[in-house]
């Protein structure tokens, strides 16, 4: 029987413990594509897991991550075989099937990429489900049929991990980019990602009227609320805003007039469900348009055994950047 290391959460009366076991390959879930997991990064999701904060896993014991990038050791699946380098992110990884917090891994081949020749698997999950995210807010913009002549375009919750991304890319792609940010000391770290022009947070955190000036021709909200109701009405005619997040508020408090007085549209993007054809896409995408040394710039990378200390600090907001952990 072969064994593994792998941080599991298992359910006790009212709590959740995570800690390091030992597990058998024979524990693993159903899957018809087998991994040697390489890397797995830290996310908000994950803190939330292993902390038993929020309802993020599904079923117990979980092996959480909800990132990893592997190679291959056995495939049944036609599209891989062994040796692959691969990576998957969302589809219910580290929520409800076992994740990434483990030497091995076992998942449907439907939730799985090959990684891109220039992609190496610790740049992949720097990347991670928020870069991912921020590339499908940018092709959702694009598919609306909106290029960098038509604008400028806004980021908001600039400093954080989908909104980091959202700078890099759209500025990769050409676009002149406004990064709203509550944290006036990452204004240097934003233009080093592309931001042409920085605005306060607080300047979009009261509400407005519902048709201010028109600012932007394509946004990337990921804070939702009164941000998203002043970023819809200072968005010109026929514009988009790609919406993504709700650290700032489930609701959105806005009124239609953007939408039927100026045909402002907003796309909805989300990250979690298993669209393959999209995510090769986008990973395409992230491979030709980021800068590696722009990837590797935003990733510190720590060892497996400090993985459970630091996926706890992300919910007390103690980690800035990418967090990769590295298998043995
Ligand atoms: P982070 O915590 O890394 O970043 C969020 C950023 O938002 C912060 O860095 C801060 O940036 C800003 N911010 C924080 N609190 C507030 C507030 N109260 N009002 C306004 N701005 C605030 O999170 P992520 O980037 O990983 O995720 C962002 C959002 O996107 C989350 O809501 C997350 O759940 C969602 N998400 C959704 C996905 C999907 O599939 N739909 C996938 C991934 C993420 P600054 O200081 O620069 O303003």
């Amino acid at each position: 029987m072969s064994f593994f290391k792998a941080i599991r959460i298992d359910q006790r009366a009212e709590t959740c413990d995570a800690r390091y076991v030992d597990m058998a390959e024979e524990e693993l879930m159903p899957g018809d594509v087998d991994l040697a997991v390489t890397h797995s990064a830290i996310n908000y999701k994950d803190g939330l897991a292993v902390t038993g904060k929020g309802a993020v896993v599904r079923r117990f014991p979980m092996i959480p991550g909800v990132d990893l990038a592997g190679r291959v050791t056995r495939s049944t699946h036609p599209d891989f075989s062994a040796g692959d380098l691969v990576v998957a992110t969302g589809c219910g990884v580290g929520e409800a099937h076992y994740g990434g917090f483990a030497e091995r891994a076992r998942l449907s081949g439907d939730w799985l990429v090959k990684l891109p020749g220039t992609l190496t698997p610790a740049r992949a999950m720097t990347v991670g489900t928020a870069g991912l995210t921020a590339m499908f807010c940018l092709l959702a913009l694009e598919r609306h049929g909106l290029a960098p002549t038509d604008g400028p375009a806004v980021v908001s919750g600039a400093s954080g991990g989908v909104g980091s991304f959202a700078v890099a890319l759209l500025a990769a792609a050409g676009w002149r980019v406004a990064a709203i940010t509550g944290h006036p000391a990452e204004a240097d770290y934003l233009t080093s990602l592309g931001a042409a022009e920085i605005l306060a947070r607080e300047a979009f955190a009261q509400p407005g009227k519902p048709l201010q000036s028109q600012r932007f021709a394509a946004g990337v909200d990921t804070v939702g609320g009164v941000t998203l109701a002043n970023i819809l009405a200072q968005t010109q005619f026929d514009g988009a805003v790609a919406a993504t997040g709700n650290v700032g508020g489930m609701d959105l408090p806005a009124s239609v007039a953007p939408f039927i007085l100026r045909g402002v549209a907003l796309l909805g993007v989300e990250s979690v469900r298993p669209r393959i054809a999209l995510r090769r896409a986008a990973w395409a995408r992230i491979a030709t348009d980021l800068d590696a040394a722009l990837i590797d710039a935003m990733c510190e990378v720590i060892p497996f055994d400090q993985a459970l200390e630091r996926a706890r600090a992300i919910v007390t907001g103690k980690i800035r950047g990418r967090v990769v952990i590295e298998m043995p």
